[in-house]
């Protein structure tokens, strides 16, 4: 594409547009180009683009081109609809809608009916031969304009609107006439006048240009900055702009809007989803104000745009390949189509679709990898209510269901049923709004947030929340669709439930009440709620994992069977090994059952504590060779058991055994509690000999910074026999086993090297070692032996490294913590917090690994190893072995594995997957 010379471009017709162009068009402007140029009824309009909105925000100011290119465009749309924005007897409206490349629910509000007057609202009246639906379309445009463009107050409106009603007795909006609406006009524009201190605009193009850099503005709302840091979508894409001719769904019972999924977007099944609402304008179908109607309903209420709905779905589906979401409005019996984009969709749902499109003959498997990620299966890997102690079955579409049905489980009550909103179980405290439920979690509190329904300001409490729950509001609403996005467990539209914010309280139909404080419990998946604490069952997905249930079984749940095949795919698919740290063989029993290809970390230093605490004491407070032998010898025999086990359970497979690292202080008592013992027993003159020799070694050995102190493979120089007894252990063990007709893999690691002359000691003495169990034992053992690479002059000189050491595995946790200069419990606990919120990360360093800092010594040492060493094994077990785009870097850079905890294995394994099926250039999004 001819980039240089589109630059200039900053604003295309929806038939210039395509999907492609989200980063410029925004998600909103490329998906209705796409619609467009693939004849569906869309209304004709223009996208003004995100590089437009970028000068502007660098700038303070349009780019000066741009109002003329709007007026060419705003001309030809014009010419088109044979009628002028505004125009008095026949007006053209717009609607200026934003949209940024990724979708941000309710972050940026579109005004509707642009161009409406106090002069034009009379022909609006008199070509639709209907005042009410005139009026009713100008309180909208003061209405969402005053709030979204001029900063006034919203509740101003709603409150009048609300009085409007009441004087009148009306229900809701649609019972008001066309008097009362013209009333509304008057006093919505009074409040106008008051509140910014000039008249609403009267002059249309004024109107589209307010609102075209309101929309500019609103990116950098103290709420799109939060969603995006959340999300972590970068600050600077900017947002496109789109303007839409306008179509009308408030023209009558034969008009009416909607929104619709081409599969249930919390199950993945087939079929007809969505929510229509009769008469109604825009949100009205999302906000909760009056009731909607299942979209089958469409059916019998206008079967001819129902069933080119129905046509039109599918083509959307079998165009982009996935779930699609779309919302449309029907004008008097003719359906238009105002925005489609591919669904988002809860995990297990996402598992679902993915191999129900591969079985459609839609995509392959690398695509299918493409749609489903590391984040969605550990939500599944979630523990989810015992069915049982709730009574009934019922997990799954989610309907609304009717009562709670059967008893609660050991002392929980239940209290009704909302809408399945996003998987997941969760117990918490109720509160009833964002604040308390921020407070209250800050305390250590786990809460349930419960709302009538949600909207952007309840932002920082549904991610405060365990889960959240509304009373209103369909699975499309706010609360569902945030909720979903987070991952969080959500239950909405519990409409037999009575939420009453202001008192903090809540009803259910029998008359039970639950305060603030009360703990509730909700499952996202069967959306019910109760009172109490339910217990909770394992997840379908683990017990699969575990091997507890089989994918074959005829009985299988679909999820287990989906989940089963993507792994599948994955395991086909990937480059990079998968390794599990794990220090006992219950651990790496499980490893291996969750898929694990070996043992990445070995830890040694538990086999140090418990009862054996005493025998390390004994050594370190050995005055003599004999005294430190006499301690080494009691320690070999009981390592070399647990290696054995080790051994054992990942036979046949590579276990990596990091020699001990820990400073020596961390065996020995607490300074404080040990001179406070010494203290006493001295003034009861009651000397305890080995407790002031103790005091005196934690003395010796206490560091002002132990991070950087005595700790690896310094302990190992220092102190004689240590390393030398734990090889000893591991090459017996592995003797012990091959002499039982096992296969050991052990490698030796040895942490903190720093330069490789302290890898040369270690390993002269290791290979001795080596010799004389060989020699003893008449084993063929063969044992590997490496380094971490977890101190910036390792990385730094893994050339010479590599000469000494047979594989690298990155200790990436203590390599992030020497490359920051950050200690890790230290800052986390104190600024993070502040450094997230200034957005100097996006996410913390510990979590995912820093590409650019640490990532380059991980890169450059890769290089150079391999350069000194070609046949260098590499690997990772630093936590960022189980952190999905961790995962995606180290499969860049080349590692052979990448190793983590047990559980997160199935996630490492798959995003290994998705890594290697993205790189091998299959068609991903
Ligand atoms: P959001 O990004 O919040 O979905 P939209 O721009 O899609 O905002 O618009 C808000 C509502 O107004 C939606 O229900 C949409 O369908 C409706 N809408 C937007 N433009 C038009 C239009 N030109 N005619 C009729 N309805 C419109
Ligand atoms: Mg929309
Ligand atoms: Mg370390």
């Amino acid at each position: 594409m001819p980039e240089q010379e589109d630059r200039q471009k900053f604003v295309y017709d929806f038939t210039e547009g395509n999907k492609d162009l989200k980063d410029l068009l925004g998600g909103k402007g490329a998906n209705l180009a796409e619609m467009t140029n693939l004849g569906l009824p869309v209304p004709p309009g223009f996208t003004i683009t995100t590089e437009a909105c970028k000068v502007y925000l660098d700038s303070g100011s349009e780019p000066a081109a741009l109002c003329d290119e709007v007026s060419a465009h705003l001309d030809a749309l014009e010419r088109r609809m044979g009628k002028r924005l505004g125009q008095a007897d026949d007006p053209l409206l717009v609607s200026v809608r934003s949209g940024a490349k990724f979708s941000m629910p309710g972050m940026m509000d579109t005004v509707l009916n642009i161009g409406l007057s106090d002069e034009s609202v009379a022909g609006l009246a008199a070509q639709a031969d209907d005042w009410r639906f005139a009026w009713d379309s100008y309180r909208r445009l003061i209405q969402m304009f005053g709030k979204t463009v001029l900063d006034v107050d919203g509740d101003l409106f709603e409150s009048a609107l609300e009085d409007a009603k009441h004087a009148k007795g009306a229900a809701t909006d649609v019972d008001l006439d066309a008097a009362d609406l013209e009333q509304l006009v008057t006093r919505f524009k009074e409040i106008v006048a008051k509140e910014t201190g000039r008249d609403f605009p009267q002059d249309p193009r004024e109107q589209m240009d307010l609102a075209v850099r309101a929309v500019f503005d609103s990116w950098n709302t103290e709420r799109a900055k939060l969603y995006r840091r959340q999300e972590r979508i970068p600050g600077d894409l900017g947002t496109a702009v789109n303007i839409c001719s306008m179509v009308f769904g408030n023209l009558g019972p034969d008009s009416g809007t909607g929104v619709a999924f081409t599969r249930d977007p919390a199950s993945g099944q087939q079929g007809v989803y969505g929510d229509y609402l009769q008469n109604a304008q825009g949100e009205d179908v999302v906000a909760g104000i009056r009731n909607t109607v299942p979209l089958a309903d469409l059916e019998s209420l206008d079967k001819p745009s129902y069933d080119q709905l129905m046509q039109i779905m599918e083509t959307l589906e079998t165009h982009y390949k996935d779930l699609c979401d779309i919302e449309f409005t029907i004008e008097r019996g003719k359906l238009w189509m105002l925005q489609t984009r591919v669904g988002k969709r809860t995990a297990g749902a996402a598992f679902r679709i993915a191999t129900q499109l591969v079985d459609q003959g839609l995509i392959d498997e690398a695509e299918a990898l493409q749609r489903v990620n590391g984040a969605q299966l550990a939500q599944l890997m979630f523990p989810r209510f015992d069915d049982a102690a709730t009574g009934g079955a019922a997990t799954g579409s989610g309907t609304t269901g009717g009562g709670a049905g059967g008893a609660g489980g050991k002392g929980a009550k239940p209290l009704g049923r909302g809408i399945a909103a996003s998987p997941g179980a969760a117990v918490g405290k109720a509160v009833f709004d964002s604040y308390t439920a921020v407070k209250w979690s800050r305390s250590g509190e786990k809460v349930i947030l419960i709302r009538r329904e949600t909207n952007p300001d309840d932002l920082n409490g549904m991610i405060a929340a365990e889960a959240i729950l509304t009373s209103r509001g369909g699975k499309t609403s706010h609360a569902a669709v945030v909720a979903r996005g987070m991952g969080k467990t959500c239950v909405c539209g519990a409409e037999e439930l009575e939420v009453d914010t202001k008192r903090r309280r809540m009803t259910a139909p029998g008359g039970t009440v639950v305060e603030e404080g009360d703990t509730v419990s909700i499952d996202g998946s069967s959306g019910k709620i109760c009172l109490g604490e339910v217990p909770v069952v394992p997840s379908p997905v683990v017990e699969y994992f575990e091997g507890r249930t089989h994918a074959g079984a005829d009985d299988a749940d679909d999820l287990v069977k989906a989940v089963h095949r993507i792994m599948a795919y994955a395991d086909r698919m990937r480059r990079l090994r998968v390794r599990a740290n794990a220090d006992n063989a219950e651990d790496a029993s499980r490893a291996r059952r969750f898929g694990a290809q070996g043992i990445g970390l070995c830890r040694t230093e538990h086999m140090f504590l418990g009862e054996r605490r005493e025998l390390v004491e004994r050594l370190i407070l050995a005055d003599t060779e004999d005294e430190r032998e006499e301690a080494l010898g009691a320690l070999l025999p009981l390592q070399k058991a647990d290696f054995i086990e080790l051994f054992e359970s990942m036979d046949g497979l590579p276990v990596t055994v990091r020699l001990l690292d820990p400073p020596l202080h961390e065996f020995l008592p607490d300074i404080t509690e040990l001179s406070v013992r010494v203290a006493l027993a001295e003034s009861r003159k009651d000397h305890n000999e080995n407790d002031l020799r103790l005091l005196q070694a934690v003395h010796k050995l206490h560091e002002q910074n132990p991070m950087l102190g005595l700790r690896g493979v310094r302990l190992g120089l220092v102190i004689p026999g240590l390393f030398t007894m734990q090889v000893r252990a591991i090459a017996e063990a592995a003797a012990a086993r091959i002499e039982a007709k096992g296969d050991p893999r052990a490698e030796i690691m040895i942490p903190l090297v720093g330069t490789v002359q302290e890898l040369e000691l270690v390993r002269e003495d290791a290979e001795r070692v080596l010799a004389e169990v060989r020699e003893a034992t008449g084993a063929d053992l063969k044992l590997a032996l490496g380094t971490m690479i977890e101190l910036p002059r390792a990385a730094l000189t893994a050339g010479q490294i590599a000469e000494a050491a047979e594989f690298f595995s990155f200790g990436t946790n203590d390599l992030t913590q020497t490359v920051w200069g950050f200690s890790r419990d230290d800052v986390e606990a104190s600024f993070f917090t502040a450094y997230l919120e200034k957005g100097i990360f996006g996410v913390s360093p510990f979590e995912t690994i820093d590409k650019d800092g640490v990532g380059t010594l991980v890169r450059d040492a890769v290089t150079a190893g391999r350069a000194t060493r070609p046949d260098l094994k590499l690997g990772v077990c630093g936590e960022h072995g189980g952190d999905p785009e961790s995962v995606h870097f180290f499969h860049e850079v080349g590692l052979d594995y990448v190793s983590c905890s047990p559980f997160r294995i199935p996630v490492a394994r798959l995003e290994a997957g998705r890594a290697a099926a993205r790189s091998k250039g299959s068609d991903s999004r």
